[in-house]
């Protein structure tokens, strides 16, 4: 196992459309190893495999309070199937996009059909955190990223800084060692 270097944009690897995993092989399992590594590391609640790089379906999310025992999630080909028309705004914050909040409107309720490690299908109802978090890495292994549900203003703004960064570091992470990483969704 190994923490990996997570994607920071504006790399358009976090465009890509993921593609469906068809078999839980001994790769997979290792892909699934290295995001936990690299999610607890970070620290982030949840992340998605194209956010070190891999365009593949798989989702990972711990929601688990600091004080409470972990809770490793994993979704494969995950899909909404039914949102609520019901909203609820968010604060969300991305470890693609560090250190940078703003509040997100999506559906308060979603279900969400995907697989699990045995590659059984299973289905879910959700709301609050375990939501936004779904929706929010969903949205990843689709190519879509939180900062495109705000504003254009804001958007062209967060993203004029990060190109900035990237230039300036020549893609290096523009991380300061005091973030405070409590928002960062994943
Ligand atoms: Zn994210």
């Amino acid at each position: 196992m190994a923490a990996r270097d997570i994607l920071i944009i504006p790399d358009k690897r976090l465009r890509l459309k993921s593609e469906p995993v068809k078999a839980i092989d001994k790769s997979l399992r290792a892909l699934i190893d290295d995001m936990f590594e690299t999610m607890y590391a970070a620290p982030g609640i949840g992340l998605a495999a194209i956010q070190i790089g891999v365009p593949k379906r798989v989702i990972i999310m711990d929601l688990a309070k600091k004080d409470e025992p972990k809770q490793p999630q994993v979704f494969i080909n995950a899909e909404v199937i039914w949102a609520s028309e019901d909203k609820a705004t968010y604060e969300e914050g991305c470890l693609s996009i560090p250190e940078y909040y703003e509040e997100v409107t999506r559906p308060k309720t979603v279900k969400v059909r995907f697989f699990d490690t045995d590659l059984k299908p299973q289905e879910i109802e959700a709301e609050g955190l375990l939501a936004t978090c779904l929706q929010h890495e969903i949205d990843h292994i689709n190519g879509v990223l939180f900062i495109d549900h705000i504003s254009k203003l804001k958007r062209d703004m967060v993203m004029k800084k990060f190109k900035k960064a990237a230039k300036k570091t020549d893609g290096a992470k523009p991380l300061s060692e005091d973030q405070e990483p409590s928002h960062h969704i994943g």
